[in-house]
């Protein structure tokens, strides 16, 4: 890092802008509909495995219980095997007295002698009930009358503590369906019927490529302009968790001969070929047109009116599955798992997914894109008359995007929006709803996670969204959120954050952010130079780029206030974190911003400290005495985030 940026790599003969238009546009059903036709019917190859050996796998077929379980009527209790009726005026006041038999019952004993009218035998839990009896008698109410009898003081039902043969499982049963997926109870029914080999579904094998000249893999170093390979490792996990076999064979550049050859092997070994990267029929996107050449009939849908996800691909070759996915980890993911699970748990002999749904509101407007059905990432919180949905803002080039939600939503094709307040059907990536203990929605800051981690460690969940101070401030006024971390000037009174509350609302002092310029160390324009003068010395050197911050961050309060009207280049440059700002001026993108003194320190720029923001906690007070929001307030008093925070450059209040 820290070098310049004039060495973007050029893929060869590579026009990012030309682009060949999609020929047809699918639905996504109608895409799905037409894959499936090409794939099934289509014979499983199943396997024999010993017991041990089939967790995880599809059962092949149903299983018939081939023994009753138990295999004899059996003693739940430790205590003495009888008759009922001769129990049957047995009372506190009116003990009846049985003569004992002699021998005793244990686990494994088979019983030799007849229970008897007036008799009983003892016998332990497990041990199978002799001819005779029909009902146990616990120890416990009992009384020893001499060695060889017993007091009874109770009347016993006939079968009181007696599991019957077959009562568990019925021997001709269905045991297990076929495509029931094995876990450790499947396999303690099977062992308890004495079964030791089941037929079950091969796992599909399924070769996972990545496609980039850009990629690289996780453990290497990243040189400028290169990214880690995602896809690769999120496909392969996914490939597993839905009854796969990945085979991850890792990132193959954009070069059409190198990649044709690494999908030619994957084909001769696997049952199935996913890529990543490379559909959206750019000038280097070359999977799509090698496909052509792999086996019939080829392509069966390249562009799908989906999103995130309209450049998937769907192809079968030969028999075989090729699927590329979208470039950005969250269509990838997303199209993975919409339209390509389906297919792989079929292939591997599972039934179809069913996803948990919820029903929740959305809080803010969403807008959506005419002509395409629009899925959107969320993360459920608990609002004051049930869940609110808060779309993830963040975009489908972003992996936390689907990696922290919740669930997705769904915006038809034909609407171009849907308004706040919407009550809409949520489906959930987990089984349940996880509803969060601790709720924060507004400015993010690193140093949030020094106090929060306290929580995390006591085994509380603490959700945190970031929407920005006055989006947070908006939350915290509709009661959705516990806290709303704000940092907010005010220029008539020249404070934070208190002239921002509302009735309902509490100021919660957090800590103070140190804001400055940064600057590349060894750029000598502002060595020395006082924040004024450092702005200054900018302006007047036409060479000198900023880069700005959005509309609505304290931040770029404080920057317009220092360039008093001025717009120098790189004035419209407006990312939106502290972070984005420090990469802009150590990747040379640009030679000044504004951030805060941990970021600059972390990117190891220059920094001349301006002012300190005071970052605080809008508090709801209605939900001040849940749980969770007193453990974050002693979390944040504690001597322990305090020190964390002030090693990392913050100043608590
Ligand atoms: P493409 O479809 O190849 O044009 O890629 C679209 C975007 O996704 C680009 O920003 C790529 O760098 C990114 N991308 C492609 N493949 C991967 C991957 N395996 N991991 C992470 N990002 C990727
Ligand atoms: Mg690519």
């Amino acid at each position: 890092m820290g070098s310049g940026m004039s060495m973007i790599p050029q893929s060869q003969g590579r026009s990012a802008l030309e682009q060949e238009q999609f020929l047809k546009i699918l639905s996504r059903e109608e895409a799905l509909a037409r894959f499936e036709a090409a794939l099934f019917p289509r014979a499983l190859p199943s396997e024999t495995r010993k017991l041990a050996a089939a967790l995880g796998a599809a059962l092949a077929e149903d299983i018939t219980a081939p023994i009753d379980v138990p295999p004899f009527d059996r003693s739940n209790v430790d205590g003495f095997a009888v008759r009922s009726a001769d129990l049957a005026t047995a009372g506190e006041g009116a003990p009846r007295r049985l003569a004992l038999n002699a021998e005793t019952i244990h686990c494994g004993t088979v019983p030799r002698m007849q229970v008897a009218a007036g008799t009983a035998t003892p016998i332990a839990t497990g041990g199978p009930v002799p001819r005779g009896a029909d009902a146990v008698v616990m120890v416990e109410h009992t009384q020893p009358a001499g060695s060889d009898a017993i007091d009874v003081r109770r009347a016993v039902s006939p079968g009181q503590f007696v599991s019957y043969a077959g009562s568990d499982i019925a021997r001709g049963e269905a045991l297990l369906r076929a495509g029931t997926m094995i876990g450790s109870r499947e396999i303690g029914m099977l062992a308890a019927c004495g079964i030791a080999e089941v037929t079950v579904a091969r796992k599909p094998r399924v070769a996972v490529i990545s496609t980039g000249d850009e990629l690289v893999q996780p453990g290497e170093a990243l040189a400028p302009a290169e990214i880690y390979d995602t896809n690769g490792a999120i496909v392969a996990a996914a490939i597993d968790e839905n009854g796969g076999e990945a085979i991850f064979l890792g990132a193959i550049p954009d070069d059409e001969a190198k990649l044709e050859a690494a999908m030619r092997r994957a084909l001769e070994d696997a049952d199935m070929l996913v890529l990543s990267g490379g559909t959206s029929k750019g000038a280097g996107d070359l999977s799509h047109r090698i496909i052509g050449r792999l086996g019939q009939p080829g392509i069966i849908a390249h562009g799908v009116a989906l999103k995130p996800g309209k450049p998937l691909c769907l192809a079968v070759c030969d028999g075989k599955p090729v699927v590329i996915l979208p470039g950005f980890p969250t269509s990838a993911m997303f199209t993975f798992h919409d339209m390509i699970v389906p297919v792989l748990r079929r292939m591997a002999g599972l039934p179809p997914r069913s996803d948990a749904k919820a029903s929740a509101t959305v809080p803010v407007r969403i807008a959506s894109e005419l002509g395409r059905t629009e899925f959107v990432m969320v993360s459920l919180v608990e609002g004051k008359n049930g869940l609110i949905a808060y779309p993830s803002g963040k975009g489908s080039g972003a992996i936390t995007s689907f990696a922290q939600a919740d669930g997705f939503l769904r915006i038809d094709a034909l609407a171009d929006q849907m308004p706040a307040g919407t009550e809409t059907e949520v489906t959930l990536f987990t089984p349940h709803v996880r509803v969060p203990d601790l709720v924060i929605v507004g400015s993010h800051c690193t140093g949030l996670d020094l106090v929060t981690a306290q929580l995390a460690h006591a085994g509380l969940t603490v959700r945190s969204i970031a929407v920005g101070s006055l989006g947070g401030l908006a939350a915290a006024k509709r009661g959705e959120c516990d806290l709303a971390p704000i940092h907010l000037f005010d220029d008539k009174s020249e404070t934070y954050n208190t002239p921002y509350l509302v009735a309902g609302l509490e100021l919660v002092p957090g800590w103070r952010r140190m804001q400055g310029i940064v600057f590349r160390k060894d750029d000598t324009r502002f060595e020395g130079l006082s924040a004024k003068d450092a702005v200054a010395a900018a302006l007047a050197d036409p060479a000198c780029i900023m880069v700005n911050r959005n509309q609505g961050a304290g931040t770029r309060i404080l920057i317009d206030r220092l360039l008093g009207g001025a717009r120098p280049e790189g004035y419209w440059n407006q990312p939106r974190s502290h972070n984005a700002v420090a990469a802009a001026v150590a990747q040379h993108r640009a030679d000044w911003g504004m951030t805060i003194a941990p970021v600059a320190h972390a990117a190891g720029l220059g920094f001349i400290p301006l002012a300190e923001e005071h970052y605080d906690f809008a508090l709801v007070t209605a939900r001040k005495d849940r749980p969770a929001v007193q453990a974050f307030l002693t979390a944040l008093g504690s001597d322990e985030a305090r020190a964390a925070l002030e090693r990392a450059g913050f100043r608590p209040a």
